[in-house]
């Protein structure tokens, strides 16, 4: 029976022992019970774009009424052909050889294709190199596919790069893959073509799988380029997700994808189980596929609002100062994303318990952040902001955060 009479439940799965998702964790459910009181929260804790009146290009919406009529049916489980196609134009673009339609894989969202992919690899004890800080979904599919995550460092001190010698230094025997999101939620990091190369030659040197989240590959500031990891080599394989989520301001339309690239020689079993994890959920929804033709090939919005004087621009601008000018507060310039990363020096806020700290903030100034270590940062010294709220929001959010700062700092 499902029921234990002995400790009186019905337990989870074991599995989720170590399964974490700290951005809609316990923090979140009081934020709502402060709502349902009546209290109204500045909320800079998730990257959901739409709803801070970014929306997604009108053309998009448009084109998603006009389908809607003709697209309750099932697809093919790796999706229709012609966003398959556009996407397949567009690493083409970005320079990642010999896809063809079979490669791309469509998905609601770039979310389920993580978990399909890490699901559809890991037995007990199979290890993933992940980025800390990540943006946890990461940490969580391994650890639910079975796999053990280990995680390499970025380093603050030269903007966040990823730290090679820590990244070889966790390599072992069950090692299988690396987890490279670039650009990079939570820290705003862009990495350049020589850090990718570096990462490219260990994958190579250890034959493992590189896992490259792009979701926010022309979320750039600052006249910034973006390199496809995957676009570097041919002799290691790739799976590259992507999505319109960030880049058209769709999340809730859940529309990704999935290209598997490289060197696909010794991989045939392994996209065996893609194309059955695949099969198993059907299809991603219609309409978010048939909207994926129309934003790759229509107006690029998004360079509006990131260019000097765009929106996305000035409120990164503002947050960056902001929070900066915060005695006690540094932080890196996001180059790309929607998102800084600052720290908090411990000898001014000596903070034990991070999640904790961003509870405090909230009852005390109704501002919502994510703690540092939901991101699987080991300290409790970072927080992260969402910089998608117009600069009237933002300046009172961190306005906020300065005054419950000063309270900590004279306790
Ligand atoms: N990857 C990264 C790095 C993200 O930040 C997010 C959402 O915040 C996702 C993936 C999820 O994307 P999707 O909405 O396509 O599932």
């Amino acid at each position: 029976p499902a029921f234990d009479p002995k400790n009186k439940m019905i337990a989870k799965s074991a599995k989720l022992a170590n399964v974490c998702y700290d951005i809609r964790g316990p923090v979140l459910e009081r934020a709502r019970q402060m709502e349902d009181e009546g209290q109204r929260i500045i909320k800079l804790n998730i990257g959901n774009v739409a709803v801070f009146g970014l929306e997604p290009p009108e053309e998009i919406v448009r084109d998603m009424i006009r389908n809607l009529p003709d697209s309750a049916g099932y697809t093919d489980s790796k999706g229709l052909f012609a966003p398959r196609k556009a996407i397949m134009h567009y690493t083409q673009q970005k320079g990642i050889a010999n896809v063809t339609i079979d490669d791309i894989y469509l998905g609601n969202g770039a979310s389920e294709l993580i978990v399909m992919s890490m699901n559809a690899l890991l037995n007990p004890g199979d290890e993933v190199l992940i980025p800390a800080p990540d943006y946890p979904l990461y940490t969580a599919a391994v650890a639910l596919s079975t796999g053990t995550p280990v995680h390499y460092i970025c380093d603050e001190s030269v903007g966040w790069m990823p730290d090679i010698a820590d990244m070889r230094s966790k390599i072992t025997p069950n090692t299988r893959a690396i987890v490279v999101i670039n650009p990079n939620n939570p820290t705003g990091a862009l990495y350049p073509r020589e850090v990718l190369e570096q990462i490219v030659q260990v994958a190579r040197e250890h034959q493992l799988i590189i896992f490259a989240d792009e979701i926010y590959d022309k979320t750039l500031y600052d006249d910034a380029e973006h390199v496809s990891i995957a676009s570097l080599a041919d002799d290691v394989l790739f799976l590259t997700f992507n999505g319109l989520s960030k880049n058209y301001r769709s999340c809730g339309y859940r529309s990704g994808w999935m290209i598997v690239s490289g060197d696909k020689r010794y991989a045939r079993d392994y996209i065996e189980g893609l194309n059955m994890l695949a099969s198993m959920r059907l299809c991603a929804n219609t309409p978010g596929q048939l909207a994926i033709q129309t934003a790759l090939g229509g107006y690029q919005s998004i360079n509006d609002l990131v260019k000097p004087g765009g929106r996305l621009r000035r409120q990164r601008d503002l947050a960056y100062e902001l929070l900066n000018a915060i005695p006690g507060v540094s932080c890196v310039k996001p180059q790309a994303a929607l998102y800084l990363f600052p720290k908090l020096d411990p000898a001014i806020y000596p903070i034990e318990d991070d999640q904790q700290f961003i509870l405090e903030l909230l009852e005390a100034e109704r501002v919502l952040l994510v703690q540092g270590t939901g991101f699987n940062w080991k300290k409790p010294d970072h927080f992260r902001v969402v910089f998608l709220p117009h600069e009237d929001d933002l300046r009172e959010a961190i306005g906020r955060i300065a005054r419950f700062l000063e309270s900590y700092r004279k306790r």
